[in-house]
């Protein structure tokens, strides 16, 4: 089938049913997210596995390493088997599949350690995502990059393959969860009316939005805000001619404010908020590499910019990648690359004063 480009096609219903016949069929399904996975990578794994159990059948979850704190109080998330520190059983769950639903990523590397197994399996393999420029390594390929998120287009899958509204609360739940966090609480992001359709359906329904808010915004250690507040003053570089800023944290940093998983999640974000900025970076310095997560504003492509200069990629306005060397060695290539982005930069910031 040839690739899906946007499910409000009218072909859409031809992916529901080739989706739910694989369900139907399947024994052992498995569902895997990408690693760091996000509230939507999790969202939607969870929200598909509630139609799946509908269906009077079972599926296991994969991440390929641990989920962060904030989306740990989500039903069913200790079904979840972190890869990395459980190979045995991820191992097994991967050779058992006869279904392998791969949701919110667009390349196989994302899957980490369990890139491989995945690929060598024989099970039927389908891909639902909302990235960019998906990679063909599945025979049913679902991905609409109109969607806000992987759990707003599961939300359409599931109420295609039920014929009407599946209105299951853990179901709603983790769908909320992954339009809220792709969105930044629709602060950024990527969203439409059918997005706000979907979120006033699911508010209709009784989804507990202050408590699914203050899990994922409103969960910060002290230690966290002490971080945020020391690299805002410390640590931000601001181009105002490349319309640019970025946060850089060494690991002595991240050590003296105690970081665990997901204390940075944000910085980037604030950086957009400064006017004439149009690409914000926040590059954090692992054991011999560095990550990083790049923030654009409007026709700025941090896609494309991420995946020429770091090896990595993401969507148009939020991409991530990695790359070795120490975190002077990182910033210094980044600053000699920036000037040659120097037209989009400029573009994309005339558009936003337009
Ligand atoms: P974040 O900055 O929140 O880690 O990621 C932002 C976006 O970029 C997400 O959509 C995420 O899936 C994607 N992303 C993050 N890191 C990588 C990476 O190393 N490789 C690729 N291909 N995408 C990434
Ligand atoms: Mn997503």
């Amino acid at each position: 089938m040839t690739p899906l480009k946007h499910t409000s096609v009218p072909e859409f219903g031809k992916y529901t049913k080739e989706l739910k016949k694989l369900i139907e069929e399947a024994e052992h399904i498995l569902l895997i997210c990408h690693i760091n996975p996000d509230g939507d990578a999790v969202g939607a794994m969870l929200a598909l596995r509630r139609w799946i159990i509908s269906q009077g059948k079972e599926a296991g979850m994969i991440s390929p390493n641990a989920l962060q704190q904030f989306l740990l109080w989500m039903a069913d998330v200790n079904r979840i088997v972190d890869f990395h520190h459980d190979q045995e059983n991820g191992t097994r769950l991967i050779n058992e599949a006869d279904l392998i639903i791969m949701v919110d990523f667009n390349s196989t590397s994302r899957m980490g350690k369990a890139e491989k197994l995945v690929l060598d399996s024989g099970a039927h393999k389908v891909m639902i995502d909302h990235h960019p420029d998906p990679g063909q390594f599945a025979e049913l390929i679902i991905s609409d990059v109109s969607r806000s998120s992987t759990s707003e287009l599961v939300y359409f899958l599931v109420k295609g393959m039920e014929g009407e509204e599946f209105n299951d609360s853990d179901f709603i739940t983790a769908v909320y969860v992954g339009i809220i966090t792709d969105t930044g609480n629709f602060e950024h992001g990527y969203y439409t009316g059918d997005t706000m359709r979907t979120v006033g359906h699911l508010l209709d329904m009784g989804v507990d939005k202050e408590k699914v808010f203050n899990h994922i915004f409103s969960n910060f250690s002290p230690d966290r805000i002490r971080l945020k507040g020391y690299a805002l003053h410390n640590r931000m570089v601001v181009h105002p001619d490349l319309h640019t800023a970025y946060i850089w944290l060494t690991r002595e940093d991240l050590e003296q404010f105690n970081h665990v998983k997901g204390d940075t999640e944000g910085f980037a974000n604030v950086l957009l908020t400064m006017k004439g900025v149009v690409l914000s970076v926040l590059f954090i310095e692992r054991s011999g590499f560095v990550k990083l997560s790049l923030r654009s504003k409007g026709s700025f492509n941090a896609n494309v910019l991420s995946r020429q200069c770091f090896n990595g990629g993401g969507h148009r306005n939020a991409a991530g990648g990695e790359m070795k060397g120490s975190i002077h060695e990182v910033v210094r290539h980044f600053e000699n690359t920036l000037p040659s982005y120097r037209k989009e930069l400029e573009e994309a910031a005339a558009e936003m004063i337009r």
